[in-house]
């Protein structure tokens, strides 16, 4: 994998200029969408207000190499030592349920921390109904072991651009936090920030859009984002099959002619799906192959009969700059954010 920072200040550029009026809050987690959590962060800092991660551990490894930023621990499973933790480490976090309110408003910390109290906007996954999200918030609002409290949603569907339920979910955060009196707030993910301006408000959280896709498609030429992500292999052998010879485990793939296939150094456990099915392109000298047969363990392998001079030692690009992750996942019917995170640690990680 080869990681290109100018993509991502591109990438970055392009949530300022379609949310200009809102502090960014960049999602690290899942080590950076697996683009490596402290290079994105190296790239990132001081360009963003502040970082997110899933999981107390991802916190605290980024604060070892961001020693002021502001770092945001999601909705996770809280007990007293995590808030402990929050306080010292100075992590803002996420409250998603009453108990946890609870639980914080009563603790004695050494300082106070961010609280992010999250609505549940529709999702139906963590986040609170209004009656206790309002409670959540007076209990906290008066409570010595808070700083400052900050409205949060999550969409469900910003990725879905002919429906108002978007519209709708963000009304309810607004309406419930107006309620409430002054906080700041925050919804959009990526798809949101592209497709539905509206939701902006206070804070956006972009995360596969900083990494180069576009999960609603609709970005025009202009506005492209750019792979940050290269996952390159190489030929390792090439070979002439004839008509109805197999390729690949329970030869899955039948040459309907004589054929060239080259065979590939990645497989499932680099991270390329077991289920991709044949037909899954990939760039060889510049030109889209074929998937032709079932992926293995540690290779894969391509129809490159159409390619003049293919030979053992040709760089071939699984996902990168001319073939997006996002093309990739549409054939594994996955996502791309799948495919980022799945890189597997043999791979070696260049940066620049
Ligand atoms: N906000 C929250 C709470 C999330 O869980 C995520 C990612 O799933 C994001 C924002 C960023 O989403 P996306 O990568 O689609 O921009």
């Amino acid at each position: 994998m080869e990681f290109d920072a100018a993509a991502l200040q591109h990438n970055l550029a392009q949530v300022r200029a379609l949310a200009p009026q809102s502090a960014i809050l960049a999602m690290l987690k899942a080590d950076g969408y697996g683009h490596g959590a402290d290079w994105v962060a190296e790239v990132l800092a001081g360009r963003v207000q502040g970082f997110g991660a899933a999981r107390i551990e991802e916190a605290i490894a980024l604060r070892r190499s961001q020693a002021d930023a502001r770092i945001l621990l999601l909705g996770t499973l809280l007990d007293a030592e995590i808030l402990h933790i929050c306080s010292t480490q100075r992590f803002d976090v996420v409250i998603h349920r009453l108990e946890d309110a609870e639980l914080l408003a009563a603790l004695p910390l050494p300082a106070p921390v961010r609280v992010w109290l999250k609505l549940n906007i529709g999702m139906n996954r963590l986040g609170m109904h209004p009656v206790d999200f309002s409670a959540a918030h007076r209990l906290l609002n008066l409570a010595p072991s808070v700083a400052s409290i900050t409205h949060m949603g999550h969409f469900s569907d910003a990725d879905n651009l002919n429906e108002n339920t978007t519209r709708e979910q963000c009304k309810l955060l607004t309406t419930t936090s107006a309620s409430l009196g002054e906080a700041p707030l925050s919804a959009a993910n990526s798809a949101a920030i592209i497709a539905h301006p509206q939701s902006h408000l206070d804070w956006v959280r972009p995360g596969i859009m900083l990494y180069g896709d576009d999960p609603t498609g609709s970005l025009p030429d202009a506005q492209k984002l750019q792979a940050v992500m290269q996952f390159k292999s190489r030929v390792i052998a090439v070979k002439e099959v004839v008509t109805g010879d197999g390729v690949g485990y329970n030869r899955r793939w039948r040459a309907n002619q004589p054929c060239r296939i080259a065979t590939v150094a990645a497989g499932y456990a680099d991270g390329y799906p077991r289920h991709a099915p044949d037909g899954t392109p990939v760039v060889v000298r510049g030109q889209r192959a074929r998937l032709a047969g079932r992926v293995s363990m540690d290779l894969l392998t391509i129809d490159v009969s159409d390619i003049d001079g293919v030979s053992t030692g040709d760089e071939v690009e699984l996902w990168g700059n001319q073939l997006s992750a996002n093309e990739v996942a549409e054939h594994c019917e996955t996502i791309s954010y799948e495919l980022f995170t799945r890189v597997t640690r043999r791979v070696a990680r260049c940066y620049p």
